[in-house]
Parts: structure tokens; sequence; C-alpha cells
């Protein structure tokens, strides 16, 4: 009795008596509630109910602070990974039809980019995913329900919806895969009035026109690289580093080609303020951090890119006792991710330690369904995993950064192998290649076993990718140049690089 009703709080009283005689019955609505219907929770509860088990997907969007909302899949779906990355391949169209002239293509009169265009054609797209997966859903017999879940204990969940109406639903294992949100600064006067964030910045109807990204993670650049790409005005406010977790190296690399490419940036500089001038323009305030000097300009948006925060707070976690950690918010995970709490499992973006990636929430996902099914012991491994940075200039890597490296192994402990090299696709359109290059860190005794690899360049994705699996397998610098590469390809660089940083030699690749 007194291990059913953990904790002191008058709504666990109440429900005392319904969940000791549930618990003796053993039965339960479901086999498993999925809280969350995101990369993460879709991939868990489809796998779970292909396997025989009863599931039910929770998945409700909380409107952004300026009022965007969207359907099922999550984050990526919807204000994440596919409207991004389709964003990115119009502004590399602007590029192509710039080189295109130079391949022979007459185009007459001048070229320019039409937001609502792109952005309708975009947002269809999403809606047929979301579409999608609502049939995905129904064709797997799991039930979905478009309702805010929260938790009363290790096996009731109680759902909301918009319109106030309460659902009980019991469980014998649930999930929490309700990712994260975009954050605001909290201190800035006018930011969270006058300034929006990736959550909306892929709804809108109309351009952006001149925008001020704030903050320097990849999602920063992500957006800054695309809206530049499209034509419009745009600087990204840098506090301290770009990329941080990343290869710095790199991290230069792809800063600097943004700059060459348009980009403005306003490096150790934070925003004091945005104010909404009679015009409707938005007057930002911000101090350089190195001089203590005060400035102004104008943007017809702010985009505050400074973070997300994990979506714990309608869950009800605290009246669990669910341990979280103190720094991110996010929930403590055992290796199986188990919570604190029995019966309770969390991942994606949700959990401490779990890379904030769609494809590792899906695995993760899928793995937990097949071990709360009995039918497998696989524990997810969030080593070697691999990722692209959707810059204007994209970036690829997998493994440890080069800073990483050194630290872990002691800079006589490493060789790092690189190459600047000139994608071929460049050289007729005239195009600038100073920024495309490879590294490889590896260990510098013995086999000399890859520890990182980092990739500058075209299709950076499918590039890492491909390299990924051998990674995986415990690739060395050995096994590198037994690789025959595919010509003319970039990735075949990426097997030839026989530079070592250590030897100073020049490492730019000349002909074939
Ligand atoms: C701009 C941007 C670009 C990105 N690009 C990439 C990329 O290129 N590649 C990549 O791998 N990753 C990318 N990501 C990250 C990726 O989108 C996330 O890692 C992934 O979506 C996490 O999946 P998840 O299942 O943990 O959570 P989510 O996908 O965020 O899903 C959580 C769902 O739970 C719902 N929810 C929250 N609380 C409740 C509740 N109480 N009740 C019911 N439902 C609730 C939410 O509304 C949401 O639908 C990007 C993210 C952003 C923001």
């Amino acid at each position: 009795m007194a291990a059913l009703c953990r904790g002191r709080h008058r709504w666990k009283r109440t429900n005392c008596l319904y969940v000791l005689t549930r618990n003796l019955t053993g039965k339960y609505d479901y086999d498993l509630v999925v809280i969350g219907g995101g990369s993460g929770g879709l991939a868990c509860s489809k796998e779970a109910a292909q396997l025989g088990q009863k599931v039910a997907v929770l998945d409700y969007v909380e409107p952004s602070v300026k009022g965007t909302k969207w359907g099922l899949g999550g984050t990526c779906v919807n204000v994440g990974c596919i409207p991004k990355k389709l964003m990115h391949q119009a502004a590399l169209l602007g590029t192509a039809v710039k080189d295109a002239k130079k391949y022979g293509w007459q185009i007459s009169g001048p070229v320019s980019h039409d937001w609502a265009t792109m952005a309708e054609a975009i947002q269809n797209h999403v809606r047929s995913l979301n579409w999608g997966h609502r049939v995905q859903l129904q064709d797997k017999k799991v039930k979905y329900l478009n309702i805010k879940g929260s938790l009363l204990d290790e096996h009731t969940v109680k759902g909301l919806t918009k319109a106030g109406k309460e659902t009980i639903l019991t469980a014998k294992n649930i999930v929490i895969a309700t990712g994260g949100r975009p954050k605001y600064p909290t201190n800035i006067p006018g930011a969270m009035e006058h300034g929006i964030t990736s959550d909306d910045i892929f709804w809108l109807k109309k351009s952006p026109g001149k925008t001020l990204v704030v903050g320097a993670s990849y999602v920063a650049l992500e957006c800054a690289g695309f809206l530049t790409g499209i034509g419009l005005d745009t600087t990204v406010m840098v506090r301290s580093i770009a990329l941080r977790g990343f290869d710095q190296q790199i991290a230069g690399l792809v800063t600097d080609y943004m700059e060459t490419y348009g980009t403005k940036f306003a490096w150790k500089c934070a925003p004091k303020r945005v104010d909404k001038l009679s015009s409707g323009a938005l007057q930002v305030t911000w101090t350089d951090t190195q001089t203590g000097s005060e400035h102004k300009d104008t943007y017809d948006s702010v985009l505050w890119a400074v973070g997300r925060a994990p979506e714990t707070k309608a869950l009800g976690l605290d009246k669990l006792g669910m341990q979280l950690n103190n720094e991110t918010g996010k929930i403590v995970l055992g290796a199986d991710e188990s919570t604190s709490v029995p019966n309770i499992y969390a991942f994606g973006d949700i959990g401490e330690g779990c890379p904030e990636l769609t494809p590792t929430a899906i695995k993760a996902g899928k793995l937990l369904a097949r071990r709360l099914a009995g039918q497998s012991t696989e524990l997810m491994n969030y080593d070697n995993v691999p990722t692209t940075v959707f810059t204007p200039l994209e970036y690829g890597c997998v493994g440890l950064s080069e800073e990483e490296a050194e630290k872990r192994h002691g800079k006589d402990g490493i060789e790092v192998y690189h190459a600047f090299y000139k994608p071929l696709e460049f050289t007729v359109a005239e195009r600038d290649a100073s920024q495309c290059y490879i590294k490889v860190v590896c260990e510098r005794a013995g086999d000399q076993k890859i520890l990182g690899l980092h990739f500058t360049g075209p299709n950076a994705g499918e590039v890492t990718q491909g390299f990924a699996m051998g990674f995986q397998c415990g690739a060395t610098y050995s096994h590198l140049l037994q690789t025959v590469g595919i010509h003319p390809t970039c990735a075949e660089e990426v097997v030839k690089v026989n530079i070592t940083k250590r030897s100073g030699l020049d490492a730019t690749v000349t002909g074939c």
C-alpha cells in the first residue's frame, strides 16, 4: 500500500484506492501509452503495436508564443529537419541558378525568390506528412489521441483535450517522448513580445524580411543560411562561439563561408532590448561585449535561436518525484531508458544525454518497444552518431572533434590527416572552395583507429552517412587508404587524405 501510494500529495491519496484495485486486478487499458507523437513516440508506438501490444499515443501541440500550431509528427516533421532541409534546398537552388549561367543556361532577367510560393509548397508537404502519420497509426492499430498527457501515477495518464475534457488511460508501461521547445531569453525586454523562434519561421505566410538571428547553434546558422540564400538581409548575433560542441576549426570554416556568402555576423555581441517602432520595424539594441559600446539597428524580424528547453511542464513529473537533471531539466535515464519511477520510460530530446536528433529518437524508441514487448534485450548505442549541419556549406561529422580527441588522447596521441579540396562542380562555376575541407582524426599509435571524421562541402550528409558505417565498424586509417574512391566525387577525397597536420605541409589537393 505504501509503495503504491508514495508521496504526500492530496491528489495521490484520493487516487489511492483506485490504483490499488486496478493493480490487484492487473488490468490496464493498454500495454503501452506513449506521451508525445514526434519522431521517437511514433516510432516506439508503431513498433510496439506491430509486436502485438495494445498501444495508445497522445500528441498535443501547445501553440508557440506567436500562436503557430501544427499537426501530428513532432518537431522534425513540422518545425525542424523537414521544413529546414527544404528551405535549405530552396537556398541551394539560388546558388545553382547563379552557377547555371556559367554552365550555359540562358536565364533572362533578374532572378528573385518568392517566400509565399516556397512556404506554401513546404507547408503542404508537411501537412501531407501529418496525414501520413495518422494513416500509419490507424493501419498499425495504434490509438491516436489528440490530447495533452500528464502522469497521475506509474500506470495512469490523464489526458486533456483542447476543450478541457478529461480522459484517464491506464497502461502497464508509459513512455514519455515529449521533446523540447525553443527558449526565449527571459532578461531582454521585448524579446518574447516581438521575436519569433524556429517554431514560427517555417509557418510564416509572408517573408520575414531583414532578419536578426540571435544565437550560433546549428539551428541559428542553418536558419541564417537559408534566409541569406533566398536573398534576405540576414545578421547572426553571436555572444561567444559558433557551433559549440562541434570541431571548432570546422565551425570557423562554416561561418567564414557564410560571411563570403553574404550572411553578416555580429561577433561577441549580446542583445539588450527589442522595441517596436511606429513604422512596425523592430529596433534592436545590443552591446558589444568586448568594447562595452551600445549599438542599434532595425529589422523586420528577430529570430531567437538560443537553445531549447525540455517539454516537461505539463507532465506533472514533480508529483511522481521523477529525477530530473538540475541544469538541463531533462529526465535522468538508465541505459534502458528507464526513469526513476517504475514502469515509466523516456527518450529522445526529453532524455538527459540523448543526442537531440531524429534518427537517435527513432532508433531508441523502436529498441525500447522491442524490450518492453519482451522481444529483445538490445540497448540503444548512443556512440558514433553521425550528423550534418545544413549550412550553405554543409558540414558532416562522426566521432570526436579534434579538441575532444586531444583532450582524451593527448596532442601526441593523435594524428590528424587533412585536405583542402575543390569540388569539381565549383570549377566551371568559378566558386570559391577555400572552406571545402576534410579532417580525419586518428589514434597515432597502432592501427591508427579513426576517432573522428569531418567533411565540409556539397552533400555532406550523404558523404558522412556512408563513412559512418565504416566508423561504426572500427575503421582505421589503413582501412581508409585501402578503400577505392569513386571518381569524380567529393567523397573520394576522404579516402585520399595523406597530409598530416603535424607535418605542416600544404594540405591543398591538386589534380585528380
Ligand atoms: C530547426 C530544427 C532543425 C532540426 N534539424 C534536424 C536535422 O536536420 N536532423 C536531425 O536529426 N534532427 C534535427 N532536429 C532535431 C529533431 O527535430 C529532434 O531531435 C526530434 O524531433 C526529437 O524527437 P522527439 O520524439 O524526442 O520529440 P519531438 O519530435 O519534439 O516530439 C514531441 C511531441 O510531443 C508533443 N507533446 C509535448 N508535450 C506533450 C504532452 N504533455 N502531451 C501530448 N503531447 C505532447 C509535442 O507537441 C511533439 O509533437 C532539428 C530540430 C530543430 C528545432
